[in-house]
């Protein structure tokens, strides 16, 4: 791709301007006109590193009832709270390729943050993406694909919105590694730079956001390192132009914790909120907004319209899911957050992160959040952690297992291996899950919460036969001693490989994993109860968990291994979902998120993690991205171990009759962008004078709190200032946008395609129908600017647009029919700064059962 330089995009376009949140912005309009320059600034600064009970809490505005916004993490669950479920991870919940499960999930996560009083929800994770299999956090998200993640973002977000408690789309964008993420922390003084092409930032990484901002995402979280090396929380072009214009985003942008790295330039450069507060250092109770965005706001180097626009959209937003309902926070009412991040007692401090501050009060409510009996969120959990867990080999059929299964003499043997399958020390035993130890049942960082329980599998599977037919041993531990294994009939293995967010080193591997291996010498133990299982005539079930995909070369194709079971993270319900499936309780119908390749290097080199660097702004070059995961196997013919979209059922099924039905003749542009159809609030209330926004005497200072008020009134005389390059040239609005998500024509569906589905075998199961789109070979685009210019378009052999999940019966036939939209069959035309649709030649449309195995093709 010819080097691309994006031009800045300022202003920042205001919100407003959706049918859909007019009426939320008319009632915030009122508001935030009510307001001082004060108020509104508190709103838009965090009150500092834990200086309230949730990881995030914004600034309140008392007088006009708007109150201090509580935000915590994270995508699998309520952090730092008690009497909340454990939910299996993201990518486990990728893995079931199950839209109403999903949804499901957000709604009960939504439920649980609502019932303790959280505004705000610091997930769904849809970056890292997973460009790089070893990446620490993609578990985080729902898998290497952006049409996936995109749908499963969408799906959690309208879940966790249903309840009403705001979702956050993160990391906005290109956080695919956590080795030199932030400044600092990794020996450079700068973050690294994650350089992309316009192209692959449109058709990988923005994906999913835009399906989030279809999904009608309150928040987005903008994410620490640079884009194109500038920071993406003041990347003007990421923020302003691709966000809130293109995709047409109404809600509020917030850094990640300490990802804003200036003041006025992040202000015009479209961030709406500063988290947590504190500015360039940790919890240094200094910030680069709070007074200082008082000041830049009365100096005019942040145009007031700029802060009414961050205050409209961040109450707007609290208007749009209705939370002006809610009761409210202390001392009017009994609203707040009901718990403390920071303390298990019932009585704690309000402001932990405050040196000398003794203000305490009741902080734990311990208010029970999983839902009862039917309604208990375990269930879900259970189901999600069963769905989500892929059967990638079974020969003989060795499972489903039996529960009836005897012997002519003696007790059946079965041997269950591996620290992995047991409890360990307890699956609290490191904060934020920061070690490898017991059951893996969820990778470890901001996006870990604190387990209510974990049922391990050794505890679910140890009664789970007769006892007097069957004798269940268990050997929870590394180092098996061979005579263990003799006499067994029947070995179940287990191992895992763990990996997070870089905050936290564990074992040598600080967040990204050093390789794909399973860890905790995992593999040697695999081959040893592989080879010995009963003299070798015993059958061996290997169980993984893990963050990603682990390189298996060493053991998979053993005799002895007569069934591999990938269960990713599956949450507290661990052990029963995966007795559900061992057992054929329910079938096994979990596909794989991402492809399980032969080595870390048939990846890619693009997809390799920079471990170290000379270079004081490490730059991560995404040249590869278009060919990210399977795209990248198909176009160099690369055999991988498991594909993308694999995963064996307990019965078989049959695809057939593809047919595609044209909706509209294909047409290269979509029809223009819409004009917005609503003016963005208007405000006439100034800035206060100076001196009335000076910290009143009287005040009772919280040290290290974050407050608007100026304690001195220099630097407060008005500009005029030297605004960025091109603030004032105006924009041209993108022809990709004009309605959430983008140019609401391109998702106008192009064409329906149906498929018959048959289970062909004995037993009920679920089946993925995913349909998978090649694109007419070597496009070549005209356009006469001044001249002609002819170019050739490459794109990857096969990608992933649609999918369904389908429940059948033995011997039933269901027709799953799916469209697809302008957008499914356009690429991102880098010349014309829209998504174009070729014209000539003919598309491909396949249909089957995983990126490798399409046995159904038609021409469109
Ligand atoms: C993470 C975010 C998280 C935030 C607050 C950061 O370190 O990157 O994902 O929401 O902390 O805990």
């Amino acid at each position: 791709a010819a080097e691309y330089r994006p031009l800045p995009w300022y202003p920042a376009p205001l919100g407003g301007t959706s049918e859909s949140w007019h009426k939320s912005y008319s009632k915030a309009e009122d508001l935030v006109g009510k307001m001082s320059l004060l108020e509104k600034v508190n709103i838009t600064t965090g009150t500092g590193w834990q200086m309230g009970l949730c990881v995030g809490n914004t600034g309140p505005a008392e007088r006009v009832k708007f109150p201090s916004l509580c935000l915590q993490d994270g995508p699998l669950g309520l952090r730092y709270a008690e009497n909340i479920t454990a939910f299996p991870a993201g990518i486990t919940t990728g893995a079931t390729w199950n839209r109403e499960l999903i949804r499901a999930r957000g709604f009960a996560m939504g439920l649980e943050a609502k019932s303790k009083g959280v505004n705000v929800l610091l997930g769904p994770s849809m970056g890292a993406l997973g460009m790089m299999p070893a990446g620490g956090r993609n578990w985080e998200g729902f898998g290497s694909d952006p049409i996936l993640q995109g749908v499963a973002a969408a799906e959690t977000i309208r879940g966790i919105q249903r309840s009403g408690v705001m979702a956050t789309a993160k990391h906005f964008v290109l956080n695919e590694q956590e080795h030199f993420r932030q400044p600092n922390a990794w020996g450079t003084p700068s973050a690294l730079s994650s350089n992309i092409d316009d192209r692959a930032l449109h058709e990988v990484f923005i994906w999913p956001f835009a399906e989030s901002v279809r999904a009608d995402v309150a928040s987005v979280m903008c994410s620490y390192q640079m884009v194109n090396n500038s920071y993406a929380c003041e990347n003007s072009k990421l923020l302003n132009g691709i966000l809130k214009d293109e995709l047409g985003f109404q809600g509020f942008v917030q850094s990640d914790w300490l990802a804003q790295r200036s003041g006025v330039q992040s202000a015009l450069g479209g961030l709406d909120m500063s988290m947590p507060g504190d500015g360039l250092f940790w919890a240094d109770g200094t910030s680069l907004w709070g007074s200082q965005l008082t000041r830049a706001v009365l100096n005019t180097s942040v145009p007031i319209d700029r802060l009414n626009d961050m205050v409209s959209r961040i109450v707007a937003s609290w208007y749009h899911f209705r939370q002006d309902s809610w009761e409210q926070p202390p001392p009017d009412g009994e609203g707040g957050p009901n718990f403390s991040s920071w303390t298990h007692d019932r009585i704690g401090h309000l402001y932990e992160g405050s040196p000398g501050d003794e203000t305490t009060g009741v902080v734990n409510h311990f208010v029970n959040a999983q839902g009862h009996g039917k309604h208990a969120h375990s269930h879900i959990a259970r189901k999600v952690a069963a769905e989500g867990t892929v059967l990638l080999k079974n020969t003989n059929a060795t499972l489903p297992l039996s529960r009836e299964i005897s012997k002519p003499s003696g007790k059946y043997r079965v041997g269950i291996y591996g620290e992995d399958a047991g409890p360990g020390k307890g699956p609290n035993a490191c904060p934020d899950r920061g070690c490898n130890q017991g059951t893996l049942a969820e990778g470890w960082g901001s996006g870990a919460v604190n387990f209510p329980y974990l049922v391990s599998p050794w505890e679910a599977l140890e009664s789970a036969w007769p006892a007097n037919t069957v004798d269940t041993q268990g050997y929870l531990t590394n180092n098996v001693a061979i005579e263990h294994l003799m006499h067994q009939d029947l070995c179940l293995v287990f191992a895992n490989s763990d990996g997070g967010e870089g905050f936290i080193e564990y074992d040598g591997i600080a967040g990204d994993r050093n390789d794909l291996l399973l860890q905790k010498n995992g593999a040697h133990l695999v081959e040893t109860v592989a080879k010995n299982c009963g003299r070798g005539k015993g059958r061996t079930v290997v169980i993984v968990h893990a963050v990603g995909p682990v390189v298996m070369e060493s053991w998979a194709d053993l005799p002895g291994v007569h069934a591999i079971v990938y269960a990713n993270l599956p949450g507290q319900e661990s052990g029963n979902a995966l007795k559900d499936v061992l057992f054929g309780d329910v079938d096994a119908s979990g596909r794989l998120p991402y492809t399980i390749g032969r080595s870390l290097e048939d990846y890619g080199p693009g997809a390799q993690v920079l471990y170290e660097t000379h270079d004081s702004v490490p730059q991560v070059n995404f040249g590869q991205a278009l060919y990210i995961d399977y795209r990248y196997f198909d176009q160099y013919n690369i055999t991988p171990r498991f594909e993308f979209g694999f995963g064996l059922s307990y019965t078989t099924f049959n695809f057939s009759s593809l047919h595609i039905e044209p909706l509209m003749p294909k047409s290269r542009l979509p029809p223009s962008r819409p004009k917005d159809e609503y003016k963005p609030p208007v405000y006439d209330n100034p800035p206060e004078s100076p001196a009335m926004t000076m910290m009143p005497p009287w005040l009772h200072v919280i040290p290290k709190y974050i407050y608007p008020y100026l304690t001195s009134l220099s630097g407060t005389d008005p500009g005029p200032y030297p605004y960025p390059e091109g603030y004032n040239d105006k924009q041209t609005p993108s022809p990709a946008g004009g309605g959430p998500g983008g140019n609401p024509f391109l998702y106008e569906p192009i064409l329906r395609l149906s498929v018959n589905v048959t289970n062909t075998g004995a037993r009920a199961g679920q089946e993925v129908v995913q349909v998978y789109v090649s694109f007419p070979e070597k496009v070549v685009e005209h356009r006469s600017l001044q001249h002609w210019t002819r170019e050739t378009i490459d794109f990857p052999v096969r990608v992933l647009r649609n999918f369904e999940k389908v429940s059948l019966q033995p011997g039933e036939t269901t027709t799953v029919s799916m469209t697809l939209s302008r957008k499914d069959l356009s690429y991102w035309s880098v010349r014309s700064q829209n998504w174009v649709m070729p014209t000539e030649g003919n598309f491909r449309i396949w249909a089957g059962r995983s990126s490798r195995d399409l046995p159904l093709v038609a021409e469109f």
